[in-house]
C-alpha cells in the first residue's frame, strides 16, 4: 500500500515522533527526576555500562530490550522466522553477558535491577515505575541496616561480647557511670 504521504512529509513526521523522548531510558529517566532522585547515566567504568547509576543507593537500573536481551517468555522478544538459529545465539550470547555483568556487580557490591521494555507500555508503565522506587527504597533501608549494624558491632566489640542491651550500654556511657 502507497504511502499516504510524501516522503518529505513522511520523514518529517518520523522525525516528530523520534524526538518525543518515548525511548524507554528517557521516560524512566524522567521519571526518577521528577521524584527527586539524582542519578549519572550510562556508566562505561561500570561493567555492561548500566543506563541508570543511583549511587546513593547503591543500585545500577538497565533498561533492556526485550528482543536483544531476551526476555523468556515475552510477547515482543519473539526470534525472527528467518535465519532463527543466528539470531537465537545472538541473543543467548547477550543474555550470558548481562548475567555476567550483573554477577560483576553484585561481587562489587551493587544492588542491580532490570526493567524490561515490555514494562513500560502505557498500560504498566506507572506500576513499574512506582516498583523501581520502592526497589530503590528497599536498597536503600538495606544498607543502611547493614551500616548500623556494622557500626554497632563495632562500638560495642560485637566479637569477644554477648550482645545485650546491658553490655551496650556499658561500653557506650564510658567511666562516668
Ligand atoms: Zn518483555
Amino acid at each position: 500500500m502507497a504511502d499516504i504521504y510524501s516522503k518529505e512529509k513522511r520523514s518529517y513526521l518520523m522525525s516528530l515522533i523520534r524526538s518525543q523522548n518515548t525511548k524507554p531510558e528517557i521516560m524512566v529517566r524522567k521519571y526518577l527526576f521528577s521524584k527527586g532522585l539524582r542519578f549519572r547515566v550510562n556508566v562505561k567504568k561500570l561493567p555492561g555500562t548500566p543506563d541508570i547509576v543511583l549511587p546513593k543507593y547503591r543500585t545500577v537500573i538497565f533498561i533492556h530490550g526485550c528482543f536483544w536481551h531476551g526476555h523468556g517468555n515475552c510477547k515482543i522478544a519473539h526470534l525472527p522466522k528467518t535465519r532463527t538459529e543466528w539470531w537465537e545465539k545472538k541473543i543467548n550470547r547477550n543474555i550470558e553477558r548481562d548475567n555476567s555483568n550483573r554477577r560483576k556487580l553484585k561481587g562489587m557490591g551493587w544492588h542491580t535491577m532490570v526493567v524490561w521494555e515490555c514494562q513500560l507500555v502505557p498500560k504498566q508503565r506507572q506500576t513499574t515505575m512506582q516498583g523501581i522506587v520502592d526497589l530503590l527504597d528497599k536498597a536503600y533501608l538495606e544498607d543502611y541496616k547493614i551500616k548500623a549494624t556494622n557500626s554497632l558491632a563495632k562500638k560495642i566489640n560485637l566479637t569477644n561480647h554477648k550482645l545485650c542491651s546491658g553490655e551496650i550500654i556499658g561500653s557506650t556511657t564510658g567511666d562516668g557511670f
